[in-house]
């Protein structure tokens, strides 16, 4: 399988390229040269198979660089990690309706999915290209990826990852996770400021000859762990095909029966790899894009513009938050009949003007499958406490959205397929909206509130989010944005 670039179709490369790259010259991302068909008989055997297993196969049609049995242990590796036997649990709460709870991984969100794995991809696609040197990660977060990005590449030969926060932009929660990061080759720093100055302190070191020549003297090249790189959007496709593997499995469905699936979107990641299993051949009726008060994906798919003039809102559900939905880029290549220049162009009125359109009735018809939809923060409160109520289930704060844009898609379509919620994160990761919803009392302190949450409703704090407050914190330097260049250097030498 040969990767193509969405805004150069004759730029192709193997699949260990591009995990090792990352993005395309010409700024487009890669994508697969054709979708992969996955068969009737093979689906069947997978019923068999451990989660594990099913992702290696689903890889190994995609990853043509490595073996099956390579991308077995790469799996078992990675999943072997995840607090509970299942890495990724369908649990029916109706005849109907099923919850995919994709964060029984080591920091309780679906980044883990990937970001287990990503690192072990990274280390052999190096080999097979014959890169000798250190990798070392560079990670500006707003919470969730840089820790999942520190335990997926934590103790990783040949790697190294450097995570940077904003002093003033993560909750306690995901601030705790991160200074108590464990591991011999992490290092995480707090920069004053905001997310965007730390995103862009962590840039002018990627545009830094200087210190990037110092870099290479010691052994080491950049690379970053974000989400347009293929490596992690390939693991993503893996559970859409394993949760329909398990309703033929339980005899719910039969094989061809369609299903649906609803997915909280930020970065348009996690929608786009159920994207990809239905074009392998797993019969889904609508994809329905859930998004929080940030709604610009929803009124792209009603109207086929994509705008992001528009004011930016914090919200309960922070990795929801997002204007530049990035892998829409990857959406856009096929929707236009593979058009690299079309996407070239697009892309191009995005940065210049801030929006672009899309021919209605071209758009209506090679997107069929998708539905959006959105919630506001006083419905998403709503969802939570009557979801609670109705079904003995907590949700997260971002899987409440997409729960709520579900029920509100049901109601007005009338379509009663069978529907896969997507659920992101674990309620623990943002306990005080969560107890807030269901009791009406803010607890400021997170830890606190994570208790009360457990008293009130007997749900047990998953494992790597218990007893954070006493482990030891072994981060806890904060910078300014001008020290980040000597911070980079200082902590290799370490
Ligand atoms: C990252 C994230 C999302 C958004 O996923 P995308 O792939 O960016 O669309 C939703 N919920 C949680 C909890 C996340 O961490």
């Amino acid at each position: 399988m040969q990767y193509v670039s969405t805004r150069a179709k004759n730029n192709v490369v193997e699949s260990a390229q591009a995990i090792v790259k990352g993005l395309s010259e010409d700024g487009g991302l890669f994508v697969p040269s054709e979708f992969p068909a996955i068969t009737k008989e093979e689906l069947l055997a997978m019923g068999d198979m451990e989660y594990s297993d099913r992702a290696a196969v689903v890889l190994s049609k995609y990853l043509t660089d490595f073996t099956l049995d390579e991308l077995k242990e790469y799996t078992a590796k990675a999943y072997a990690r995840f607090y509970d036997d299942d890495p990724c649990p369908l649990v029916a709460i109706d005849e109907k309706t099923y919850i995919l709870e994709l964060w029984h991984g080591p920091t309780c969100a679906f980044k883990d999915m990937a970001l287990t794995l990503l690192p072990h991809l990274m280390v052999a696609s190096r080999k097979k290209i014959g890169e000798t040197g250190k990798t070392l990660i560079l990670v500006a977060t707003s919470g969730d990826t840089g820790k999942a990005a520190l335990e997926g590449f934590k103790d990783v030969e040949g790697c190294e990852i450097i995570v940077f926060y904003p002093s003033e932009g993560v909750s306690d929660m995901q601030k705790l996770q991160m200074q108590t990061q464990a591991g011999d080759n992490v290092y995480v720093c707090a920069i004053k400021g905001n997310f965007d100055d730390a995103q862009s302190a962590v840039k002018v070191i990627f545009n830094d000859d200087n210190v990037k020549a110092q870099l290479l003297e010691k052994g080491y090249k950049l690379s970053s762990a974000n989400s347009i790189n293929w490596g992690r959007l390939v693991p993503q496709i893996a559970y859409y095909v394993s949760s329909y593997v398990d309703l033929l499995s339980s005899g719910e469905l039969n094989y061809g029966d369609k299903i649906n699936f609803c997915v909280p979107s930020g970065n348009f990641g996690n929608i786009l790899a159920g994207y990809y299993a239905m074009r392998m051949g797993i019969p889904i009726g609508k994809l329905i894009c859930a998004s929080n008060k940030n709604k610009v994906l929803t009124e792209f798919f009603e109207s086929g513009k994509y705008d992001i003039n528009r004011e930016f809102y914090k919200t309960m559900s922070p990795s929801m938050d997002i204007l530049i939905s990035s892998n829409l880029e990857r959406l856009l290549f096929e929707i236009s009949g593979r058009d690299d220049k079309a996407v070239s162009e697009l892309m191009n009125n995005l940065k210049t003007n801030g929006y672009y359109t899309l021919d209605f009735d071209t758009f209506k018809k090679n997107a069929s499958n998708f539905e959006g939809g959105f919630s506001e923060e006083d419905m998403t409160m709503d969802t939570i406490e009557e979801f609670y109520d109705e079904n003995d289930y907590l949700l997260d704060t971002h899987t409440a959205v997409a729960v709520g844009v579900y029920n509100e898609y049901s109601r007005q379509s009338g379509d009663n397929t069978p529907t896969v919620i997507v659920s992101t994160a674990s309620p623990y990761k943002f306990p005080q909206d969560v107890y807030n919803a269901l009791t009406g009392q803010y607890i400021e302190d997170s830890i606190k509130a994570a208790d009360m949450l457990e008293e009130y409703t007997g749900y047990e704090i998953p494992e790597p989010l218990q007893n954070l407050q006493s482990r030891e914190v072994r981060f806890k330097d904060v910078i300014e944005k001008d020290q980040i260049k000597q911070a980079v250097l200082n902590a290799i030498k370490k």
